[in-house]
């Protein structure tokens, strides 16, 4: 799959909000969106532009693209897949982006950003049920365990990561047990969960065109 190039705080400027691709950066005053919160550019301070409808929609759409670090194909498979789930078509499309494994491992706090958990995933660092998984997309289910390939945890990597995990940050849908260092899915994501930057209605609208 094609890597997104173009520099992450420039993408938060496009769409005029924080998306945290960044981890730690995005909470400070070295932040692109508290020093320069205009749009990238020569005229760029002119100010956000005046969108259509369309725009609105296809915005909504790349946003949560950029947000969840995933291209344009993979992004309909879910949408197509979302659709020939029983329920709302928005809440499918947003707890199938939930359950990404790569998401998960960043919203424990094993990765600092969802393009760091991705990397991490991808160098197979992780065993799900016990098995290694190297697939960021792999479609997480309840009571899957995950956990940090023992070789792993002493690499520099996860250097001072499991001291960092925070339950109170950990969505109720998931537990870790940091004397065990397992990450549990204990449920399903709900509408509290997912990210409230995206507007899954609009991105519904675009494809519903
Ligand atoms: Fe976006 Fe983070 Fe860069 Fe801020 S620091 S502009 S939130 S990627």
């Amino acid at each position: 799959m094609g890597r997104n190039l173009d520099p992450k705080c420039k993408q938060c400027r496009r769409f005029g909000e924080k998306l945290f691709l960044k981890g730690e950066r995005c909470f400070g005053i070295k932040c692109a969106m508290v020093k320069k919160n205009y749009l990238p550019g020569l005229h760029g301070q002119k100010g956000f532009r005046r969108e259509s409808e369309y725009a609105k929609q296809l915005q909504a759409k790349q946003k949560a693209k950029k947000i969840f670090r995933i291209q344009e194909k993979q992004f309909q498979n879910y949408f197509t897949k979302a659709g020939k789930m029983k329920g709302n078509i928005s809440i499918n499309l947003l707890t199938l982006l939930e359950k990404r494994l790569d998401n998960v491992i960043y919203r424990i706090g094993l990765a600092e950003s969802r393009d760091k958990a991705r990397q991490l995933v991808s160098h197979a660092h992780f065993y799900v049920n016990g098995k290694k998984v190297n697939i960021p997309s792999y479609e997480l289910k309840e009571k899957d365990e995950i956990t940090v390939r023992e070789k792993s945890k002493s690499m520099s990597v996860f250097g001072g990561v499991f001291d960092n995990i925070k339950s109170s940050n950990i969505p109720e849908w998931l537990d870790y047990d940091g004397e065990k260092q397992i990450a549990k899915v204990v449920g399903e994501p709900g509408e509290k969960d997912f990210d409230q930057a995206i507007d899954a209605r609009l991105i519904v609208e675009f494809y519903s065109r």
